[in-house]
């Protein structure tokens, strides 16, 4: 009997190819200049054909979406239409007022990166001088503004050791969730492969964040949600096989909009295309 298919939970729309940062580990190699490939018309009329097949979570990502002008009004649009939209963004352009305007809007919630449990890693992974401090203040306006924030962390083997530090600084901060990913060769991140995790690597990293997850059980104000774990490396964690939401691919889809196309993809991180939008 065939399966029922699977909507998904959560869709990623990378709504540009454009960000001031130049991170080593990019997947969309993201560049500073350039023109978005899809209009505002676009953009909506790809909104509206995902809301019409399911409301799900929107992370609106990039590039940095808030290099894009009509952003508020896509926020706004998506939030009409009955999806969930957040944003995954560097901090760049997100001054209080921005914030109020996107709250307004209807967003739900922020993402950030923090690579490093101090300035001088993070800013060198995500090769931009401030980009820690950046992530500081923002972090600060949106608790002001009310808005609930994750911090996203990529691990490779350059900050592994600082693993639990990076988790503790996200509580510190007033994360609603500390969300791990493991690097993913892709984009920019073909250039850094030395700093992946062998396999065994892998297994001990895998079982270090069983243990904050274990850990972060008796503080329930910061989450733990291990997000990337590709499968062809690794086993998965008792915590991976309890909830099958965990590991990469299952229940999202990706839209990637190169030259007024909008492929969708399982994830980011897979190169195969699923599947055009509808714009
Ligand atoms: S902040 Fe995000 S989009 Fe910008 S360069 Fe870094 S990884 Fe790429």
């Amino acid at each position: 009997m065939k399966k029922p298919l699977v909507k998904p939970a959560v869709a990623a729309f990378e709504i540009t190819g454009r960000c001031p940062l130049k991170c080593r580990h990019c997947r969309a190699a993201a560049v500073a200049d350039g023109a978005d490939p899809l209009d505002t018309a676009a953009c909506k009329a790809l909104l509206k054909g995902l809301a019409d097949y399911c409301r799900c979570v929107l992370i609106f990502t990039g590039g940095e979406p808030m290099m894009r002008d009509d952003i508020f009004e896509l926020v706004a649009y998506s939030r009409s239409i009955g999806l969930r939209p957040v944003m995954a963004t560097c901090g760049e352009r997100l001054d209080r007022d921005a914030m109020r305007r996107l709250k307004d809007a209807g967003l739900l919630s922020f993402s950030f990166s923090l690579d490093g449990a101090d300035a001088a890693s993070h800013d060198a992974f995500r090769q931009s001088e401030g980009a820690f401090e950046l992530v500081m203040k923002v972090v600060k306006t949106a608790k002001e503004v009310g808005i609930r924030f994750q911090i996203n962390t990529t691990l490779t083997r350059l900050n592994a050791d600082a693993m639990e530090d990076i988790a503790a600084l996200a509580v510190k901060l007033g994360a609603a969730c500390w969300n791990p990913f493991i690097l993913v060769p892709v984009g920019r991140g073909e250039a850094i492969r030395q700093l992946l995790f062998a396999p065994d690597e892998y297994e001990v990293v895998l079982e270090r964040l069983a243990e904050l997850k274990k850990n972060a059980a008796d503080r329930p104000a910061a989450d733990l949600r291990p997000a990337v774990c590709p499968r062809r490396t690794a086993k998965k964690t008792p915590e991976c096989r309890q909830n099958p939401r965990l590991p990469c691919g299952y229940g999202i889809c990706f839209y990637q909009s190169p030259r007024r196309r909008a492929d969708v993809r399982l994830s980011g991180a897979i190169r195969g295309q699923s599947g055009r939008g509808r714009i």
